[in-house]
């Protein structure tokens, strides 16, 4: 049994933030060909066709030690040549463990900065681990913190609207939103030392969170506008951290909390139980929302592992009967979906596809739930209008148990999502082909 989440190379969840910085050039020192095809492929695939540069590596080379002399004169050339802002210089699984002389490497060159960023995988287990290093790194970079300082600094990816609806609520309470990371230009980032407050939107951000106390000295909020009580009180702590007039901020964190509860009644959820399986710390704000319409939420999983960001979001799950497992693999998801009678399940590709045989209604995190906003009543109305008729179409997920079934008996296997079955006696034994159909091959026009 895996004892890992399972997920890709977490070093794709670090490249795929440094890719979309418009002015990196990230140089990312692959541990062979395998290791570059797949970055080569994220970069093309999940992040708008943009190159990543390696210096070569075989076993020659390494046992020569000539990477590092290459991996020089590449960063000098790239930084010479094309100038960006920022050349983040990736360190994966063999040369973080060969130990490369990285301090060794300019800190800067003319405009550019050369950032060392960590990310061998027997230490970095989880995307969400490997964008906080990413983060991290560029943060212990920044210049020292401005005297003349005001707004808040978002940390944490969020949907793309967030950013803009934050700052319309801040500016009505006083204050507005200075700049948001991870974000498109290192000069997102440089403007950090000029805000006033940071809010870690995301509880993953812990080691980033700890390099910025130490370097800045700002105050902090916890949590998101999530939710009836949750939104409320993000609003009311923003103001109390920066000492804005506690009485507008009370009527505008009450009126956001109001229309967040009214949004929420349009969607009561009446004791359904769900199960949520998420991977990057969004599904503790989710599974908020669906116990304050009305939910039970027995389990939540995450691929996050514990850390001080998320215990005050943990408690108040824990307090209405959430359990919360962290670090959570594939195969515990999948132990914990026999617990319960599961009216819904959120959760990763494979658990929504075992779930989906069982004939459990399943919505994917990633493609229908990552790309939501949670945030303000726009936000709930928006994930509980899917969660809502993805429950309503009960039938169909029936339809699925029948299909995958064994004389109406669901299978019930750890790897049953995994396609062992002939589709083709599945559908003859269902009657649903006749045999003549099933001979006959695919038309042209449907290739
Ligand atoms: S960084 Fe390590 S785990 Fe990731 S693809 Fe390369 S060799 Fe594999």
């Amino acid at each position: 049994m895996s004892k890992q989440a399972s997920s890709m190379c977490p070093a794709f969840g670090a490249i795929r933030n440094l890719l979309r910085m418009e002015d990196a050039m990230p140089i990312v020192i692959s541990s062979g060909d395998g290791c570059m095809y797949g970055h080569t492929f994220v970069a093309h695939f999940y992040v708008a066709n943009r190159p990543i540069f390696s210096p070569g590596v075989s076993s020659q080379m390494w046992a020569k030690g000539s990477v590092f002399d290459e991996l020089k004169a590449m960063v000098i050339e790239m930084a010479e040549k094309h100038q960006p802002s920022l050349i983040p210089i990736c360190s994966l699984c063999v040369s973080d463990t060969v130990g490369l002389p990285f301090e060794l490497l300019p800190k800067q060159i003319g405009n550019t900065e050369i950032v060392y960023v960590p990310l061998p995988a027997y230490s970095v287990h989880t995307h969400a681990k490997a964008k906080d290093i990413v983060v991290d790194s560029l943060v212990w970079r920044l210049p020292s913190q401005r005297k003349a300082r005001a707004g808040v600094n978002l940390i944490g990816e969020v949907f793309p609207s967030d950013p803009i609806k934050i700052d319309e609520v801040l500016r009505r309470i006083g204050s507005h939103v200075n700049t948001h990371v991870p974000g498109p230009r290192w000069a997102d980032y440089v403007a950090m030392v000029d805000g006033s407050l940071n809010a870690p939107l995301h509880p993953f951000y812990s080691e980033s969170v700890k390099r910025m106390k130490m370097k800045q000295g700002l105050p902090f909020v916890e949590g998101a506008p999530v939710g009836i009580s949750g939104t409320y009180s993000w609003i009311k702590s923003v103001g109390e951290a920066l000492k804005l007039n506690p009485a507008v901020v009370e009527a505008v964190a009450s009126e956001e909390r109001d229309k967040v509860e009214a949004a929420i009644a349009d969607y009561p959820l009446n004791g359904l139980t769900f199960m949520v399986a998420g991977y990057e710390g969004h599904e503790f704000l989710l599974v908020r929302l669906l116990i304050e319409a009305g939910a039970k939420v027995p389990y939540l999983s995450t691929s996050v592992n514990t850390n001080p960001l998320a215990r005050e979001e943990e408690a108040w799950l824990r307090e209405r009967g959430c359990t919360v497992l962290y670090g959570a693999n594939f195969d515990n998801e999948i132990g914990a979906l026999e617990d319960h009678p599961y009216d819904c399940v959120i959760g990763t590709t494979p658990l929504c596809a075992h779930a989906k045989e069982l004939g459990i209604p399943s919505i994917y995190y990633t493609n229908a739930m990552a790309t939501r906003s949670l945030m303000f009543a726009e936000g709930a109305s928006d994930v509980l209008s899917l969660v809502m008729s993805t429950y309503r179409s009960k039938a169909r997920y029936d339809k699925i148990a029948r299909f995958f079934s064994d004389d109406g008996v669901p299978k019930r296997t750890y790897t049953s999502w995994a396609p062992t079955i002939d589709i083709t006696e599945h559908l003859l034994a269902n009657a649903a082909v006749a045999p003549h159909e099933a001979a006959v091959p695919i038309a042209a026009t449907e290739r």
